[in-house]
């Protein structure tokens, strides 16, 4: 079921204490939020149970990890598998993020591998998306994604998809504080949408939750999850700042 989302995505930023006093900020704030919509924090590896331990009794806000091994365990050192995460009681990994595939060498296929054991393991992968600026600038963004979509998702049944969160992101928008215009964002969602639609069915395409991001501010979240099919955010740099995030949770829609 479709859901608006407002995920903080805080990389590796941030000590153990300065990660308790944000989190602590953001949820003292106690923002109410409709049975519809999520808060999700992505949070380093060695902080996950401690803020899952702080939203335990917040219905409707969820801490994530930011990356999950592609293999299920064994010699891997340095890596984190999703049974660990799943035995520390985490629902939600942020898969494909722009920064892995390109720092840590992350594949199509290794990220198609990464959603079968989330999913497998009844966990929400949010499997991120979106083209480099040169690909935007020849307008070959709608097959760009569309061809990381059909890479890594495609093998899945409408039951699984119906698991995954979407996540478009143009390279360009992170970090950069350049962000697509709303009418960008919109155009990028509605095409998604169409092509999961093909694939699996309107009924199925309408049900699946697609965010934004790319320098998502609380200056300029209303405007952009107002669009129709933008379904909330994930959130870099404005999530590392209280204030801001929070603001960002209140333009969530209805
Ligand atoms: C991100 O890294 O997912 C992101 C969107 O970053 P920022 O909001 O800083 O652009």
């Amino acid at each position: 079921m479709r859901k608006q989302i407002a995920a903080a995505n805080w990389k590796m930023n941030l000590t153990y204490q300065q990660a308790e006093q944000l989190l602590d900020e953001v949820l003292n704030q106690n923002i109410e939020l409709g049975p519809n919509q999520q808060v999700i924090f992505a949070v380093p590896f060695p902080y996950l149970i401690m803020a899952n331990s702080e939203v335990a009794n917040m219905a409707n806000y969820h801490i994530a990890a930011q990356n999950c091994s592609d293999k299920n365990a064994g010699a891997y050192t340095g890596e984190t598998s999703v049974e660990m995460l799943q035995s520390v009681g985490i629902k939600h990994v942020v898969i494909g993020h722009s920064e892995r595939r390109e720092y840590f060498g992350e594949t199509a296929a290794m990220l198609a591998d990464k959603l079968n054991l989330c999913l497998g393991a009844g966990i929400t992968p949010i499997f991120c998306c979106g083209e480099p600026l040169p690909v935007r600038e020849n307008e070959g963004q709608n097959n760009y994604v569309q061809q990381q979509l059909v890479e890594s998702l495609f093998h899945l049944s409408a039951d699984q998809l119906q698991q995954v969160v979407l996540a478009y992101e143009p390279i360009w928008a992170i970090g950069t504080g350049r962000t697509a215009t709303t009418q960008q964002a919109q155009e990028m969602h509605r095409h998604l949408r169409s092509v999961l639609a093909a694939k699996w069915g309107q009924d199925v395409a309408n049900n699946i939750t697609i965010l934004y991001g790319g320098s998502v501010k609380g200056a300029n979240a209303a405007e952009l999850f107002a669009a129709p099919d933008v379904d909330g955010g994930l959130v870099g740099g404005a999530s590392l700042q209280a204030a801001e995030f929070s603001m960002i949770i209140q333009a969530l829609k209805k």
